[in-house]
């Protein structure tokens, strides 16, 4: 591995593992570098480093420790802002639904979505067609409901995401799609377009390559979390609810409790 590699011109988006399963996002151009939910220090130091990039800015999506472990490490060696929920101590500089930011360094800006669920204070990150969205939609599934919000407020989140254009790109911040996808067929054993995303995303896996980022569109036709009002998925959740749902918020609270468990 070279220790300066050629300088990356324009914006490139790289995944950076983490812990297990984690993936640290980086943004890059102009020599700069926008991190996504650095869980961890260590494999950002080591990216600049390698790629002689600076630290512009840190954006973060919640407050759960595997996206922010690694924030006060990152600032002791390069002082910059950190964009994300104000509820979250060590972000400099606060952000709310509806927020448009400048991207210090990589020359782009980000919307920002709020998308309470996984944790109450949940936001989104959206830079042009690549939503960063940590812990909420994840491919072919969706975060788990671990703080204060419900299970309709995630399923309206799940939703406000579905109506973005279906080439954004979902960068998430774990590599759970194949067992994910493992769920989804067993909510909907005839779904061919499901097939054939488990047999990419395998060969994916098996090469040692990222299933991400994935494509909103194919999010749309392949996760169950995407589709509560599809009959076939509405009659799977009540056979496995043994009671009939009323609404689509309803299916997608027994696919969450199904999976949970699953
Ligand atoms: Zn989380
Ligand atoms: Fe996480």
């Amino acid at each position: 591995m070279p220790i300066h590699a050629p300088r990356m011109s324009t914006m490139q988006i790289v995944p950076l593992s983490a812990f297990r399963d984690n993936y640290i996002w980086a943004m890059t151009a102009h020599g700069q570098c926008v991190i996504v939910d650095p869980g961890e220090a260590e494999p950002v130091l080591r990216f600049l480093l390698q790629h002689d990039l600076r630290l512009a800015a840190i954006l973060i999506t919640h407050r759960h420790n595997d996206h922010i472990g690694g924030v006060a490490d990152l600032l002791e060696a390069w002082p910059v802002p950190v964009f994300g929920p104000a509820l979250i101590a060590l972000v400099t500089n606060p952000v709310k639904a509806n927020d448009c930011i400048d991207l210090p360094g990589i020359d782009a800006r980000a919307s920002v979505m709020e998308v309470p669920g996984h944790t109450e204070e949940h936001i989104a990150f959206c830079c042009g067609e690549h939503l960063f969205c940590g812990d909420t939609l994840f491919a072919g599934g969706c975060g788990r409901l671990l703080g204060s919000s419900t299970a309709a407020e995630l399923h309206a989140s799940l939703q406000r995401i579905a109506t973005l254009p279906e080439s954004t790109q979902i960068y998430c911040a774990h590599e759970y799609t194949l067992g994910n996808l493992r769920f989804a067929q067993a909510v909907e054993p005839e779904n061919e377009a499901l097939k054939t995303r488990i047999a990419h995303c395998n060969a994916l896996r098996a090469s040692g390559l990222p299933t991400l980022p994935s494509r909103l569109g194919d999010e749309l036709a392949t996760n169950p979390f995407l589709r509560t009002e599809e009959p076939d998925i509405r009659n799977a959740a009540e056979r496995h609810a043994g009671a009939p749902l009323g609404s689509p918020a309803a299916v997608f609270a027994a696919l969450r409790a199904w999976k949970d468990t699953f």
